[in-house]
């Protein structure tokens, strides 16, 4: 009893003293580790290091890279700059048309959820191994986190049907749509770390959507799906499973086929005509699939008549600061290499956000990769960063990098620091200058990010 107690007492301090490992380690990437001694003292300044619990990581492997979560990235979006991928993307787009039907694919999509019956939607497609695409409601998505993850979990797509499904709002300007499908994508960014660029608008496009509406999600890297065949799960409350079954067996089957159903609150006949509709389409040779940025997208025609709503345009100041640096968050997702001094190393995308032409990344980070010590001063809120001969003050409340050089004298750059999650983000070129390795050329394409210091 008494050695199973001590053997007990062991082992918490075995979990303590690995929590405190745990939490040296995991220091070099934030600032300000909680729970870590606040002042690290700078070993340059000949004060009396107070309790010198100097902080010196040196990350041996450089390449290492961080898991990434697409939140960050969306801070790079929102800076703008970054519009250059769009002739590109126009090219895939030419590229997918042209390219042979690959054979017929049916994408059974489910608006309105999720609701209690999404879950035996979920059950149904998982006995049959076949994939779906759910167009959520924010509002829904809050109130049932849980499902959208199942979703997500059995390799389902999840696209964006704005957060309340109310027309009156959603098109009386393109504002107000916008700003659901934005709250709606944060939702699901929370929930699932990624964000959607499938739209599917509430009732569909047709006499909802004008010109606008299209030009302008699009230019904000959404893409809007309509549908070809309606399983009138909707047309009326409570519509039998034999008639939706039969709705979809109406419709001439083309070699794409996109269903529309809903598994929103009172749609029980949908789960029960849903079995024999993916047999319908086994039996005629489908595929099943899930709608993807990728493809062409099904829209319909442009109400003539949809003019005559009068809806104000959006200003030019409002498109190019929300919709135009949008597009960005549906980029793929690309490293950024910085080489300086001879040493290279890898940023994540996330790791590194591009902001008014400028590559900020945490600074911490990006020394520590390159082989420099970085010290934080709680007191000066000041970063210093030892790398080499070089040594550079990031001085946080005056805005100021300083560097000591040799001769002596200091060298100042004004800089716009940024603080996210408790780590201090650098633009690249003053650091680097800074450094003494200035920034001799910068490549940005779709594949590559590099930035070559001296
Ligand atoms: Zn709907």
């Amino acid at each position: 009893m008494k050695q199973k107690r001590k053997f007990g007492l062991m082992l918490v301090r075995m979990m303590l003293l690995t929590l405190v490992l745990i939490a040296a380690v995991g220091a070099p990437l934030g600032f300000q580790p909680q729970g870590m001694p606040e002042v690290k003292a700078h070993p340059m300044k000949e004060q009396a290091a107070v309790g010198s619990a100097t902080h010196k990581v040196n990350l041996a492997a450089p390449q290492k890279v961080q898991t990434v979560n697409n939140s960050t990235n969306g801070a790079a979006a929102t800076a703008g700059a970054l519009a250059s991928a769009k002739p590109k993307k126009k090219l895939e787009a030419s590229q997918v048309t042209k390219k042979k039907a690959p054979g017929k694919t049916v994408y059974l999509t489910f608006d309105d959820g999720p609701s209690p019956h999404t879950d035996q939607v979920l059950e149904i497609l998982q006995q049959e191994e076949v994939t779906a695409t759910f167009f959520v409601l924010g509002q829904q998505a809050k109130r049932y986190p849980e499902v959208i993850r199942r979703i997500v979990d059995g390799g389902h797509a999840l696209g964006n049907h704005t957060y309340n499904h109310d027309y009156d709002a959603l098109y009386d300007s393109f504002g107000h749509f916008w700003k659901q499908v934005k709250a709606t994508e944060e939702v699901l960014r929370e929930i699932t770390g990624t964000r959607t660029p499938l739209v599917r608008a509430p009732g569909g496009t047709y006499g909802h959507f004008d010109k606008t509406y299209f030009n302008l999600l699009e230019q904000g890297g959404y893409k809007v799906f309509d549908w070809n065949v309606d399983s009138g799960d909707s047309k009326r409350k409570g519509v039998p499973a034999n008639e939706i079954v039969s709705h979809v067996k109406k419709e001439k089957p083309q070699d794409q086929v996109i269903v529309l159903m809903h598994d929103g609150g009172g749609h029980e006949e949908t789960v029960k005509a849903l079995p024999e509709i993916i047999h319908y389409y086994k039996k005629l040779g489908y595929a099943f699939s899930t709608l993807s940025a990728e493809q062409k997208p099904v829209q319909f025609t442009l109400d003539p008549g949809i003019g005559k709503k009068n809806r104000p345009i959006p200003s030019a100041e409002w498109v190019a600061s929300n919709v135009v640096p949008n597009a960005a968050l549906f980029e793929p997702e690309i490293p950024l290499t910085v080489e300086a001094g001879n040493v290279q190393m890898r940023l994540a995308a996330g790791e590194y956000v591009m902001q008014d032409g400028q590559y900020l990344a945490p600074v911490r980070t990006v020394m520590e990769r390159l082989g420099a010590d970085v010290y934080w001063s709680e007191a000066t809120q000041s970063a210093f960063i030892e790398w080499g001969d070089s040594s550079v003050i990031a001085d946080t409340q005056r805005g100021v990098l300083t560097a000591k050089r040799k001769d002596g004298s200091d060298v100042e750059w004004e800089v716009k620091f940024e603080r996210k999650a408790q780590a201090l983000w650098i633009p690249l070129r003053p650091l680097l200058e800074a450094l003494n390795h200035p920034i001799v050329e910068a490549v940005s394409t779709a594949t590559e990010r590099r930035v070559t210091a001296q």
